[in-house]
């Protein structure tokens, strides 16, 4: 079919009716110089419209070409040309054009009502029938224009069409039922030149003479694109797809092309070619796929995350059981399933092991049956609202048939609509609380035995101190009536005695006559005992007063280099008969004392005494000194005797207590010097001291307060 160029877009061209005039020259059929009207109608105003002519008869009327209108529509309007009573068909002997109102025709809706043109010669009846949707009744000027200019036109077209020899064309019904096909169907020679086309394939493939140059591009794009992929195809029924253009969008479309060559028994072969639109198919298998792969990749991600789950189930030490809404086991880890899931069954042993197994049934049973009855409490109307369940049970073992105390922990799963999913139980091994509680009830008996012990052991250490307190006033009492009792007797005995040394001593000295020799003797030995008693009980008796407490302090100013003189002058016959040397040295700086003198001389006395006793050759060293730091004078009697072992050095200072204590020992004495120079020294604040060692002399030093307190 020979087609003009397209036509320039009217609202462009001033001078569009011009080219209207040109165009319709060039057209070379009824049909085309149709479409070249209607679309430049339907182009300039926007509005529907058509173009119906004769036909091959009466009834074959036909709708030359139409822009805007339904394929029912067109066949309405086809119909309406020569139907009894139709208002088109007076139309078409009356000149000028006529607006008609929506209703007047049946079938032919043009919402707003339309013009029906006559076209055709001047004075002659319509070759056609322009139809134009446009409010009337006014005829606009270019409706009328064309129907002056293109209807003698288009008469002499289709008289031209009727004299041609005529094309094979399908019959009318055919072409209305394939316009009325929702799928574009065109009808080719084998040449590929378009025979016809349905409304849907003119949409894609032709344009008309007003169409604008893109819709032009895209139609000459698609016919190409359509022809290769017609010359492709051979003689047989072929299938394949062809990509063309929507010419409205320019959106890219995915037809699939099915053509079917029909051999004609009057004519040459024709091509059916139908167009399926495979766009919103491929979209669709493509957005298919794309679902197909999120879901695999989420069946996947389900699949890992589930694994996942489980691995960190299986690791948790605690059982826990995943349930359905109604209570049936979904999932377990594997220290649930210990509990509660069937062994295998192992056939394979004596009897023995079938009965083991037994026993091991038995029990998950049991285990079952007590989480059944622990979760239809949760699931029971009771509990509707409630989410979360603890109850303890006691389950079996069912390898071992021991009891397993637990603490069970259910929560309900509820959907994103509220809906119970599913049910979370955990259980909790209560054995080692329970081993823990018994041991705490345990070790809170034994403390409170241990306290009862301590009590009573309190209670007896209590009345055993009372005891010792008792007896510790009674041997206070005692020592106190010993003291006194030995202060008395030592009283009672220096009387008397002091009056036997007195007339011991008148004798001596010849106050009752000459004595001879062996008296004399005798009476000097009396006298030595006499003085060794009298000692021993002065001694006794200083003692007895310092334990009594009667020996109080007498404190004094004094100089401890007169007094050092003092006790060499008493000591002096002492010191003549033992043919030592005896010095002293005084520390330069020896301030005065604030003490008590007595004391002092008493200890020096002692010390120097002791010194002279146990020294048989050298000399005696006595030397005095203050220590500032300490605020402390020290006295030491040093000699070159026969030193104290270290293992008696303690034990000398007690009563009574010598290094020799046999009946024969070398040394006379009581034992009782320094035990009172302790005591003494003790009254003064101070402290005796030694320093010896056997065979290598002794120092003795008397550590005391330059400045006594009274205690
Ligand atoms: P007494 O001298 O009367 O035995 P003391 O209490 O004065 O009693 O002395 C106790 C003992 O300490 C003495 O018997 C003697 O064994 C020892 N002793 C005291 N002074 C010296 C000394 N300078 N050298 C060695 N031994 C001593």
């Amino acid at each position: 079919m020979a087609s003009p160029a397209p036509l320039p877009p009217a609202e462009a061209d001033p001078g569009a009716r011009l080219v209207l005039a040109e165009h319709l020259l060039a057209c070379e059929s009824a049909v085309a110089c149709a479409r070249a009207v209607v679309e430049w109608l339907a182009r300039r105003h926007g509005a529907p419209a058509a173009c119906v002519g004769p036909g091959d008869g009466p009834g074959a009327s036909v709708c030359l070409a139409s822009e805007g209108l339904t394929g029912a529509q067109q066949a309405a309007l086809a119909r309406a040309w020569d139907a009894p009573g139709s208002p088109l068909a007076t139309f078409r002997t009356r000149p000028g054009a006529r607006w008609l109102a929506p209703d007047a025709l049946e079938g032919a809706a043009m919402p707003g009502g339309f013009f029906a043109v006559p076209l055709g010669r001047p004075g002659a009846t319509a070759a056609a029938l322009l139809m134009v949707g446009l409010p009337g009744p006014a005829v606009p000027e270019d409706v009328a224009w064309v129907a002056s200019s293109a209807g003698p036109h288009l008469a002499r077209q289709l008289a031209s069409d009727a004299r041609a020899p005529r094309r094979p064309e399908p019959d009318r019904l055919l072409r209305r039922v394939i316009n009325a096909v929702s799928d574009p169907v065109l009808l080719t020679d084998t040449d590929g030149t378009l025979l016809f086309a349905n409304g849907r394939a003119e949409a894609l493939l032709v344009a008309g003479p007003d169409a604008s140059p893109g819709r032009t591009r895209a139609v000459e794009l698609n016919q190409r694109l359509f022809r290769e992929t017609l010359a492709q195809g051979g003689t047989s029924v072929h299938r394949r797809e062809v990509p063309l253009v929507d010419p409205l969008e320019g959106m890219d479309l995915l037809f699939e092309l099915v053509t079917t060559p029909v051999l004609a028994p009057d004519g040459p072969s024709v091509v059916v070619s139908v167009l399926r639109n495979l766009t919103d198919l491929g979209r669709a298998t493509q957005a298919l796929g794309e679902s197909y792969r999120q879901l695999r990749a989420t069946e996947r991600e389900a699949r890992s995350e589930r694994h996942r789950l489980d691995r960190v189930l299986d690791s948790v030490a605690d059982p826990i059981i995943l349930t359905d809404p109604a209570g049936g086991m979904v999932m377990m880890n594997d220290p649930a399933e210990r509990l509660f899931a069937w062994p295998q069954v192992h056939v394979q042993g004596p009897e023995a092991e079938g009965a083991a197994d037994e026993a091991t049934l038995r029990r998950v049973r049991a285990n079952d049956a007590l989480f059944a009855s622990f979760l239809a409490n949760l699931l029971g109307p009771v509990n509707a609202g409630v989410s979360r369940w603890k109850s303890q049970l006691t389950l079996d073992d069912p390898a071992t048939g021991s009891p397993v105390p637990m603490e069970a922990m259910a929560n309900k799963v509820l959907g994103d609509g509220g809906e119970l999913t599913g049910i979370v139980t955990v259980f909790h091994d209560r054995t080692e609380v329970l081993e823990r509680a018994r041991l705490l009830e345990r070790v809170k008996e034994v403390s409170s035995e241990l306290e009862a012990r301590v009590q009573s052991a309190t209670a007896e250490l209590a009345e055993q101190n009372e005891k010792l307190r008792r007896q510790a006033i009674q041997l206070e009492q005692a020592s106190a009536a010993k003291s006194q009792f030995l202060a008395n007797m030592s009283h009672e005995f220096r009387t008397p005695l002091n009056a036997i040394l007195g007339y011991t001593n008148m004798l001596l000295q010849g106050v009752s006559g000459e004595m001879t020799p062996p008296q004399r003797r005798n009476l000097t030995r009396i006298d030595s005992n006499g003085r060794h008693l009298l000692e021993v009980i002065n001694e006794i008796l200083d003692i007895t007063r310092i334990e009594a407490g009667r020996m109080p302090l007498h404190l004094s100013d004094f100089g401890i280099p007169e007094l050092l003189q003092e006790v060499m002058a008493e000591m002096d016959p002492i010191i003549a008969r033992s043919k030592l040397t005896v010095d002293t040295r005084l520390d330069e700086a020896l301030p005065g004392v604030w003490s008590d003198r007595q004391k002092v001389k008493q200890i020096v006395l002692n010390l120097l005494s002791n010194a002279l006793k146990f020294t048989h050759e050298g000399g005696v060293h006595i030397a005095a000194e203050y220590q500032n730091a300490t605020g402390t004078v020290a006295i030491s009697v040093k000699d070159t005797g026969i030193g104290i072992d270290v293992s008696n050095q303690e034990k000398i200072f007690e009563d009574f207590q010598q290094v020799d204590s046999s009946p024969t020992r070398a040394y006379g004495g009581t034992g009782l010097g320094l035990s009172i120079c302790r005591r003494l020294a003790a009254m003064l604040g101070g402290r005796v001291s030694l320093q010896s060692a056997p065979g290598q002399g002794s120092t003795f030093t008397l550590h005391f307060p330059r400045r006594a307190r009274r205690t």
